[in-house]
C-alpha cells in the first residue's frame, strides 16, 4: 500500500488548496472526497461567493485579502477561464458613515482610506443614479469600492482539483473518511466508509461541516448552521447586469442581506442572508428554506430592490457554515494526536481566502508559524465567546 506524505480529507476550497500547496512544496499528496467535486452539499459549491476586502474594524482580514485579490485575478489566467469577476462592491446603509464610525460600513470605509484605497462614497441620489436597481432612496449613505466582486466557487473548486491532479495530486472520488487509524498516538492511516484504507505520514482534515463529526473533540468549539440562498430570474436583466449592479450588502450587519449582479452564466440574481442561521446536523437534517424566510426576502426586495420583487424565485438552497464560536477559521495541528492537522471552520467567510488557505494550512501541518496563523490556531472557546466577523448579522 502506498504511503502518502500528506493525505487530505475533503475537496472543498480548504482541502483542494491545501493539496495543491503541499504538492507544490514537493510532497506526495492524496486527496479523498465522497461522490464528485464539487460535492452538491459542500459549502464551497455555489454559483457565486463574495470576495471583499471590507471587514469593518478588522485590519488583519482586510490585509489578507490584498494577496488574495491578486491571486484571484491570476487564477483566471491559470485556469483559463474567468471565474473571479471583479465587479466591485457596494456597501449600502441607512445610517451615516461618519456618525456610526464603528458600524461595519463606517469602519470598513475608514480602514480602506487608511490603507490608501479609494472607496467612492454615495448618498441615496447617487446610489440610484449609478445603480438604478436601488431606486427607493431607502439607503442614504454608503460607498462603492472597485476592488472585489465574486468567484464562481463551485467551478473554481472543480478547476483547482483538475489542476492539482495535473501536478500529481492523487484524487480518490467516492471515498468517505470514517476512521483515523492510530499507532502509538500517531495517525498512520484512514479507513473509508467504502472499505478502503489509505496510509499517510500526515493527515489533514478539511471535511467542512463534517469536521466536528470526524473529530468530536471539536464539537464544543464548532457548530453547523444553515443559511438561505435565493436565485431570482429578473424580468429586466439589464438593470442587474454589471456595471449597473455590483456585489452588494444592504445594512448587512443589521439585516444580513447581501446579493450579486446577474450571473453571467446562470442568468439569475442571487440574494442571501449572512446571519445566525439554523443549527442543524449536516448528515440528517433537511436543508430547506422556510416560508418565513421567503417572506423576509419579499419584504427586503419590496423595500430595497422593487424591480426584482415580483420576479420568480427559481431556486433556493440552505447551505451550511462550519461555524467556529468566534468566527475565525480552525487551522492547526492536533494538540494531542501526532500526524494530524485540521483546516476548517470557514464560518461563512472562508471562500474568499481560497488563494492563501493552502499556505496557511500547509504551514500549520509542517509546524511553521504563518504571519496570519495565530488566531486560527487550536483554542478554547466557550458558549459565551462572541462571534467577531463584523459583516455578520447577529440578532442578540
Ligand atoms: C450560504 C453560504 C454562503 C457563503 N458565502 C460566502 C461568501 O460570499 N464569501 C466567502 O468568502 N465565503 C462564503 N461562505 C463560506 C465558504 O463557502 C466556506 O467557508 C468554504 O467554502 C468552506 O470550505 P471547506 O473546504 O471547509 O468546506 P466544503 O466546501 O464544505 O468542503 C468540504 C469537503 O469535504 C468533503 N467531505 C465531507 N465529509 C468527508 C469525509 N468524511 N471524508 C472525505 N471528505 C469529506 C465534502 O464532500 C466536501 O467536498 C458561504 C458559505 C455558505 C454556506
Amino acid at each position: 500500500m502506498k504511503t502518502y506524505d500528506f493525505l487530505i480529507l475533503g475537496a472543498g476550497i480548504f482541502g483542494v488548496t491545501t493539496a495543491l500547496e503541499l504538492k507544490q512544496r514537493g510532497y506526495s499528496v492524496g486527496l479523498l472526497n465522497p461522490d464528485h467535486i464539487p460535492h452538491p452539499l459542500a459549502a464551497s459549491t455555489d454559483i457565486s461567493k463574495v470576495v471583499r476586502m471590507e471587514y469593518g474594524t478588522d485590519m488583519e482580514y482586510m490585509e489578507m485579502l490584498e494577496p488574495c485579490l491578486e491571486k484571484w485575478r491570476a487564477w483566471n489566467d491559470l485556469l483559463g477561464e474567468t471565474l473571479y469577476h471583479e465587479t466591485g462592491f457596494i456597501l449600502a446603509t441607512t445610517h451615516d458613515l461618519e456618525e456610526d464610525v464603528d458600524s461595519f460600513e463606517g469602519a470598513s470605509y475608514r480602514n480602506l482610506l487608511k490603507k490608501g484605497y479609494q472607496p467612492q462614497r454615495f448618498d441615496a441620489k447617487e446610489l440610484a443614479k449609478r445603480f438604478p436597481a436601488f431606486e427607493t432612496g431607502y439607503y442614504t449613505d454608503g460607498f462603492y469600492h472597485a476592488l472585489g466582486g465574486f468567484a464562481e466557487s463551485g467551478r473554481v473548486v472543480h478547476a483547482l482539483a483538475n489542476y492539482a491532479q495535473q501536478l500529481g495530486v492523487e484524487l480518490y472520488l467516492g471515498q468517505t473518511a470514517e476512521k483515523l487509524i492510530q499507532q502509538k498516538g500517531r495517525v498512520v492511516a484512514v479507513e473509508t466508509r467504502e472499505g478502503n484504507t489509505f496510509s499517510a505520514g500526515h493527515v489533514v482534515v478539511c471535511t467542512g461541516n463534517f469536521t466536528p463529526y470526524l473529530l468530536p473533540e471539536l464539537k464544543p468549539y464548532m457548530r453547523v448552521t444553515g443559511h438561505p440562498v435565493f436565485h431570482i430570474k429578473p424580468n429586466r436583466p439589464e438593470l442587474f447586469t454589471s456595471p449597473n449592479l455590483a456585489v452588494f450588502t444592504a445594512d448587512i450587519s443589521k439585516t444580513g442581506w447581501y446579493g450579486f449582479p446577474l450571473h453571467p452564466k446562470e442568468k439569475v440574481v442571487k440574494v442571501a442572508l449572512h446571519s445566525e442561521g439554523l443549527e442543524l446536523d449536516p448528515a440528517i437534517d433537511e436543508r430547506v428554506v422556510s416560508v418565513e424566510e421567503h417572506g423576509r426576502l419579499q419584504a427586503f426586495l419590496n423595500q430595497s430592490l422593487p424591480a426584482l420583487a415580483n420576479d420568480p424565485v427559481v431556486f433556493t438552497r440552505r447551505c451550511c457554515y462550519t461555524d467556529t464560536l468566534d468566527g475565525h477559521f480552525w487551522i492547526d495541528r492536533h494538540p494531542e494526536i501526532e500526524g494530524l492537522s485540521i483546516g476548517s471552520g470557514g464560518s461563512g467567510h472562508g471562500l474568499k481566502m481560497g488563494p492563501i488557505l493552502g499556505e496557511l494550512i500547509a504551514d500549520a501541518a509542517e509546524g511553521k508559524n504563518h504571519k496570519w496563523g495565530a488566531r486560527h490556531r487550536w483554542r478554547h472557546l466557550s458558549k459565551d465567546t462572541p462571534q467577531v466577523e463584523e459583516a455578520r448579522h447577529k440578532s442578540t
